[in-house]
């Protein structure tokens, strides 16, 4: 374990994995990534395309695309799909849920005890996947 505490935690980690897929780490898939763990809202491309922008004018929609496409491909991001709705992003690889609030469009990171997960798992027909695919979805009311 270092004790580097001033490199951000995720650098190591990007770059590795990166290199375990035969990929380099450049600025652009760090940005990228980056943005996705500030703000852990589960952006859309076009969300993120918005956030990148400021750091790297240059920046092509194209690019951001392909960068996300990279970091789920590595599995540092999950791609997270909605009913119509456009892919979003997320950066936490710990097994959780996804609420989808139809009402605020927000997206939020439910945890679930380890045992509830694998008897997801059970009832699921074979081949989905509780931990990557499952999504509750609600209108809350007001
Ligand atoms: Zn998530």
């Amino acid at each position: 374990m270092s004790t580097t505490a001033t490199t951000p935690r995720h650098d190591a980690g990007l770059a590795q994995k990166l290199a375990d897929s035969g990929l380099r780490s450049t600025p652009q898939r760090e940005v990228v990534y980056d943005v996705l763990l500030k703000k852990r809202d589960h952006p859309t491309a076009d969300e993120v395309f918005a956030r990148v922008k400021p750091e790297l004018p240059g920046i092509s929609l194209a690019t951001v695309y392909n960068c996300l496409e990279t970091l789920v491909q590595c599995d540092l991001v999950r791609a997270v799909n909605f009913e119509r709705g456009p892919t979003r992003y997320c950066p936490n690889l710990r097994p959780h849920a996804h609420f989808h609030d139809e009402a605020t469009g927000q997206t939020h990171d439910i945890d679930l005890p380890p045992a509830l997960f694998a008897k997801l798992k059970s009832v699921l027909p074979t081949g989905f996947d509780a931990n990557a695919d499952l999504v509750m979805c609600a209108a809350v009311e007001s």
